[in-house]
C-alpha cells in the first residue's frame, strides 16, 4: 500500500516525530512514531507544514511503455484504407455481402489461391484499399469498446430489403451511435420479388438514419448479394465516406494495432490477427498484447502469403506470440527487446496481486459471516 510510517515522514520531512504527532492529533488521529499513516494524511500533515508531497513516480515497464507512444507530427502522417465492419440482423445477408466482396475483388493470380480466413481482408477498389473485419460485428465492437479501442471507421448496416428493421440492426444502430462510428446502409436482397426498399427507409427514420434520397444524411445503397447488384456502389460510397473521414496513420513507426482475433495452433502456436491501426510492423519486432509477448517470427497476410511486414490498416497474422492474446487486446511493438517481456510479466502480477486480494477478501468475509 501507499503507506508511510510517522518516523520515515520526520526523516524525510525534517519535522520532529511530535511536531507531526501533533499535527495528526488535530487531524483527528492518535498516532504513535510508528504509526502508519496512509499517503492523502501524510500530504495533509506536510501542507500544514507548507510542504508539497508528491506520490513518486513508478519506474514499471508499463510506465516506460506509455512514455514511448507520442503523437505523430502532421508531416509525417499519411492517408490509410478505411476499416468496415458489416452489421445488422441475423439472415439479412452480412456474411453472404462479406462473401460476394471477396470473391468478386480476388485478383486474377490470387484466384486459385487459398483464402485464409483470418478475421478480416482487404480488398482493392480502383487503386485504392479497403478492410473488411469479418468478426461478427457485435463482437468485434462490444470486446473493442470495453478495452477503450475503436477498431472500426465505418459501419455498414445490412438490412434486408423484405424484412426492414429488426431488433439486432436496432442494437446495430445503437453500437454505432455509441462509438460514433458513421453509418452507410446496405439495402440488401433487392433481388428478392417481396423487396421494400421503401419501407426499410421508412422504418429507418425512426431511428435516426434518414436516407439521402429522403434528405437526410445517411448513405443508402441497394444490393444483392446473391446478384452482385449495387455492391460496386457500396464500396464506392465507403471510399467517399473515408474521404470525408480523413483517416491517416504514420506508416514510419513501430507498429501498434488491436487483436481482432487470436488460437492457439497445435504446430504453429499462439496465432493472433492483429489489425494495424499505426505504423508498420515487420518480422523480428518485439511485440506485447494483453498478457502475451514475444517477437514476431512470421506474419501472413489474408491471402495465406507471408509478408515481411504490415502497414496502417491492414490485417495481418502474428506467429511468435508465447502465449494467445484476447480479441480486443492492444498489440504495440517496442523497440526494447525486454520490455514487452517486462510489461507481459508486470501484468501477470497485477492480475495475480489482485485476485489474491479479491480471495482474502472472500475469506475475510467468510470468517465475519460464519461467527
Ligand atoms: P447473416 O446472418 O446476416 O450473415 O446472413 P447470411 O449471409 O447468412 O444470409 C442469410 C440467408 O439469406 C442465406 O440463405 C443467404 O443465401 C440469403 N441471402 C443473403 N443475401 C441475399 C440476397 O441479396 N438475396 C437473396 N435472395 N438472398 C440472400
Ligand atoms: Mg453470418
Amino acid at each position: 500500500g501507499d503507506t508511510i510510517t510517522v518516523r520515515d515522514l520526520t526523516e524525510k520531512i525534517g519535522k520532529s516525530a511530535s511536531e507531526i504527532i501533533k499535527k495528526l492529533f488535530l487531524l483527528g488521529n492518535m498516532a504513535t512514531i510508528n504509526s502508519e499513516i496512509d499517503f492523502d494524511t501524510a500530504q495533509l500533515v506536510c501542507s500544514d507544514f507548507e510542504i508539497t508531497l508528491e506520490r513518486k513516480q513508478e519506474q514499471t515497464a508499463e510506465a516506460a511503455l506509455v512514455a514511448e507512444d507520442f503523437d505523430d507530427a502532421e508531416e509525417n502522417l499519411q492517408p490509410r484504407p478505411p476499416v468496415v465492419t458489416i452489421m445488422g440482423h441475423v439472415d439479412h445477408g452480412k456474411t453472404s455481402l462479406l462473401d460476394y466482396i471477396r470473391k468478386s475483388r480476388v485478383t486474377a493470380g490470387e484466384a486459385g489461391g487459398i483464402t485464409q480466413h483470418i478475421g478480416a481482408y482487404t480488398v482493392d477498389v480502383d487503386g485504392r484499399k479497403i478492410t473488411f473485419l469479418d468478426t461478427p460485428g457485435h463482437e468485434a465492437f462490444t470486446a473493442m469498446r470495453a478495452r477503450g479501442t475503436q477498431a472500426t471507421d465505418i459501419a455498414v448496416l445490412v438490412v434486408a430489403a423484405d424484412d426492414s428493421v429488426m431488433p439486432q440492426t436496432v442494437e446495430s444502430i445503437n453500437h454505432a451511435k455509441a462509438a460514433e462510428v458513421p453509418v452507410i446502409v446496405a439495402i440488401n436482397k433487392m433481388d428478392k420479388p417481396d423487396a421494400n426498399p421503401d419501407r426499410v427507409k421508412q422504418d429507418l427514420t425512426q431511428y435516426g438514419l434518414v436516407c439521402e434520397d429522403w434528405g437526410g444524411e445517411t448513405i443508402c445503397v441497394p444490393v444483392s448479394a446473391v446478384t452482385g447488384q449495387g455492391v460496386d456502389d457500396l464500396l464506392e460510397m465507403i471510399l467517399l465516406q473515408a474521404d470525408m473521414l480523413q483517416l491517416q496513420a504514420n506508416p514510419n513507426r513501430l507498429g501498434k494495432g488491436v487483436i481482432i482475433e487470436a488460437k492457439l495452433d497445435k504446430a504453429r502456436g499462439p496465432l493472433a490477427t492483429v489489425l494495424l491501426q499505426n505504423g508498420t510492423l515487420h518480422v523480428g519486432d518485439s511485440i506485447i498484447a494483453g498478457l502475451a509477448s514475444g517477437k514476431v517470427r512470421a506474419l501472413i497476410n489474408d491471402k495465406g502469403e507471408r509478408v515481411s511486414e504490415a502497414g496502417p490498416s491492414m490485417p495481418v497474422e502474428i506467429m511468435g506470440f508465447d502465449d494467445v492474446p484476447s480479441a480486443g487486446d492492444e498489440m504495440i511493438a517496442v523497440g526494447d527487446d525486454h520490455l514487452s517481456r517486462q510489461v507481459a510479466d508486470e501484468r501477470r502480477e497485477k492480475i495475480k496481486a489482485s485476485r489474491e486480494a479479491t480471495m482474502a477478501k472472500m475469506s475475510m468475509e467468510n470468517l465475519f459471516s460464519s461467527i
